[in-house]
């Protein structure tokens, strides 16, 4: 054997072994992106290029004052708007749409496996969509099945957003579902805790098993279709609350009472989820507390179709008019919104209807909701290397037609992604 067919086994080889191949592994060439206009995650700025070196961003700018070194290749991306990759701040990639299985039959009948599987087909209509992060709130009864997605992510293994997981999240013993008869214990869909030293153990083992966040519910309906009631004491709320910030873990917390959404604010959670029966009063309190809003409007609005409202025909459903209302006293109060839609409670990849839905039907403009679905997500979420077209922060960049600071429609007209510098959506 000659030395350079050795050399060519031994390469084989290792390409085998690693996964991937070493011979392709030499620096890609800088690439120089040429849309119609850049939003850099604040301002619309037409003319502009943007320079992607290795998985980041090198410089962006107007097209004559932007060097492009030798060997760039150019990147024309004609009647294009370049917008930072989209962050999801609310989804469950591990559930999908309720009118094709109950929430229910999700979490009882059907195999980690089978919703695995499913997970992995989520994640790539996600990215494909534009959403280049998502924070992931709850494997809903699937255990830690987002830890191995997220690293099946990470390791390029499957196609998907940078994730921020929750894994089983936690609720009062007795305090979530499924439930079936009062003779027969079912598992649940997230961990059941009470008292200070289950909350602490359980807080421990989440975060030591992946939970880039820490997910509680504060309130829940005790029975199926009935009221909501707040369900950890305040006691219990501040010491999970304690337990994860000495981990340096940050709590959201799913809570629509006004008594659920207070005593988490109270607690220091930084963002409320839903929020549907949010009070002027409690979001003074948010706002004093520099809790954030994550207002899921695009969730209620698909389960109640799914009961059998005809949007756009009959009177509005009273949950809707309510949303309207907690949404804009949160407004009112100037509280920070987290932009997210609780997607897989419709499908995966239809991630833009939150905006849409906010721009139609909430009183928000596009560049309102475009700024926070980049750089305010980003911020809140405390993610600075994401979210702004600018020099060092991750080339996570998606184009699309139109102009999305004028037209929320253009967020659907998705023409090409970019993750870390490599294209995952061609032209
Ligand atoms: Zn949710």
């Amino acid at each position: 054997m000659t030395q350079r067919l050795f050399r060519r086994c031994l390469l084989a080889a290792l390409c085998v072994l690693g996964g991937r191949c070493l011979a392709q592994s030499a620096p890609p060439a800088p690439l120089l992106l040429q849309p119609a206009a850049v939003f850099d995650g604040q301002t619309l700025h037409p003319g502009w290029v943007v320079l992607v070196e290795g998985s980041l961003i090198k410089a962006a700018g107007p097209a004559a004052q932007v060097k492009a070194p030798a060997g760039a290749r150019a990147v024309p991306l004609p009647g294009l708007t370049l917008l930072p990759g989209l962050i999801e701040g609310h989804s469950h990639l591990l559930l999908h749409p309720y009118n094709e299985t109950s929430w229910d039959d999700q979490v009882l009948r059907e195999s980690q496996a089978l919703r695995v599987a499913r997970a992995t087909e989520h994640a790539r209509r996600t990215l494909q969509a534009g959403f280049t992060t998502a924070r992931d709130l709850g494997t809903e009864g699937a255990d830690y099945a987002d830890v191995g997605l997220k690293q099946a992510i990470e390791q390029g293994i499957i196609p998907g957003p940078r994730l921020l997981i929750a894994t089983r999240a936690l609720v009062a013993t007795g305090c979530y579902g499924p439930k079936l008869s009062v003779d027969v214990a079912v598992p649940q869909g997230a961990q059941e805790v009470s008292g200070p030293d289950e909350i602490v153990r359980a807080v421990r083992e989440q975060v030591s098993r992946g939970a880039d966040v820490v997910k509680v519910y504060a309130d829940y309906r005790l029975t199926p279709g009935g009221p909501s009631v707040a369900t950890f004491s305040q006691d219990e709320l501040n010491v999970l609350v304690a337990t994860a910030r000495s981990l340096g873990r940050p709590v959201v917390a799913h809570a629509s009472t006004p008594e659920g959404m207070r005593r988490a604010a109270l607690a220091g959670v930084e963002t409320i989820e839903h929020g549907d029966q949010g009070t002027a009063e409690v979001f003074k309190l948010m706002k004093q507390r520099g809790v954030a809003l994550c207002p899921t409007v695009a969730a209620g609005d698909a389960i109640l179709q799914y009961r059998g409202w005809r949007k756009g025909q009959g009177p509005e459903p009273e949950r809707i008019t309510q949303k309207k209302a907690s949404v804009a006293a949160a407004r009112r109060a100037d509280v920070a919104l987290v932009l997210g839609g609780d997607v897989g409670v419709f499908p995966h990849g239809d991630n833009a209807r939150e905006l849409e839905l906010l721009v139609r039907e909430y009183g928000f403009t596009p560049l309102d909701v475009l700024r926070q679905a980049t750089s305010g997500n980003a911020r809140l979420l405390h993610l600075p290397d994401r979210g702004q077209v600018q020099s060092a922060l991750l080339a996570d960049l998606v184009a699309v037609a139109g102009d999305p600071t004028q037209d929320v429609q253009a967020l659907r007209q998705v023409r090409w992604v970019m993750k870390g510098g490599a294209v995952v959506r061609e032209l």
